[in-house]
């Protein structure tokens, strides 16, 4: 069990409260997808929960409570999310929540919450929440964890000790996914995930670039008419949305970049210029940007529950469309 590198000076933080006796009532913790936000305050929460904290700060993995905790049956841990995917965290979760904590903690530790992610309580459960952090209760950490800080109350953020956790150097996360792939092209790898290595390492063991390439394929034949974009589309709702959306956005970018001969070093798909470039010959400008801003919108509906089918078959048919203008 180790910290991620990137993490560390966050961590050294994190132990500095509790070596000082002044562990906060509330932690918000932001930054961008797949830093390790919730890997932080697992730790954390590990490490506030143990009874033998190592030297390091780090929780010892066998005393009573680790054990529980490993097991997820631990009585002063507890963690908030959405029932489902896609939905909201309620009022009725939070207020469930709030009356557990009207009992005292069952071990002589910290009792700690992780709400994840703690942008998606609605309005009536963070106000619920927001009375709860007026009058807190005894030995409770609640840990709060966003990449969109911007929509939590700022009565909320405010109440909050706050740790940001910005992008990490490159160097450092180039070396650190090199350690953890092999013969993966590391550089790739993290222009495709935009720079996240944890999105970035999950691409590497999930073998996405081959996966990557055989959509980029079927994407290319139905600008050329040799696939039928409703089929594709077919073919792609057993993948991952989130996935195919950041990739199909990254073309797009890279063809307008390629109609205006910026070299292949700024691309996402450095290794897909070639056929970029003579794609781009043939397409319209206007009709990239059109389909640029389908996917920009159609990115912010992912988190409903939008019918797959629908989403793919409107980008591919007006991907289709832009190719047959000409
Ligand atoms: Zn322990």
């Amino acid at each position: 069990m180790t910290i991620l590198p990137w993490l560390l000076p966050h961590w050294q933080h994190l132990c500095d409260y509790s070596d000082q006796n002044r562990v906060p009532q509330a932690l918000l913790i932001s930054g961008n997808k797949g830093l390790g936000k919730l890997q932080l305050a697992t730790h954390y929460a590990a490490a506030l929960l143990c009874t033998d904290r190592q030297q390091n700060g780090l929780a010892c993995t066998y005393c009573n409570s680790c054990l529980l905790l490993k097991a997820q049956s631990h009585p002063d841990f507890i963690q908030l999310q959405p029932e489902e995917p896609g939905k909201n965290i309620t009022i009725d979760q939070v207020r469930q929540l709030i009356s557990r904590l009207t009992l005292k903690p069952q071990f002589d530790q910290y009792r700690v919450i992780i709400i994840d992610p703690a942008e998606l309580m609605n309005n009536a459960a963070a106000n619920a929440f927001l009375k709860y952090l007026e009058e807190p209760t005894e030995r409770t950490v609640m840990v709060l964890i966003t990449a969109k800080p911007t929509r939590l109350l700022p009565t909320i953020v405010s109440r909050c000790q706050k740790i940001v956790i910005n992008q990490p150097d490159k160097v450092i996360i180039n070396s650190w996914l090199k350690q953890h792939t092999k013969d993966k092209d590391v550089n790739l790898l993290l222009n495709l995930a935009q720079n996240s290595p944890l999105l970035a390492l999950d691409y590497a063991e999930a073998d996405t670039l081959s996966l990557r390439n055989e959509c980029f394929e079927a994407w290319l034949n139905i600008s050329l008419q040799r696939q039928h974009p409703v089929m594709v589309a077919e073919n792609w709702i057993k993948l991952s949305a989130p996935f195919l959306l950041t990739w199909l956005t990254t073309w797009v970018i890279d063809l307008i970049k390629c109609r205006y001969a910026i070299n292949a070093e700024a691309l996402y798909n450095p290794d897909f210029k070639e056929r970029l470039q003579v794609l781009v010959e043939k397409i319209e400008p206007k009709g990239l940007y059109e389909l640029y801003d389908l996917l920009l919108m159609r990115q912010q509906l992912l988190e409903t529950s939008i019918n797959k089918q629908c989403l793919f078959e409107e980008i591919l048919i007006t991907w289709a469309n832009l190719n047959l203008r000409t």
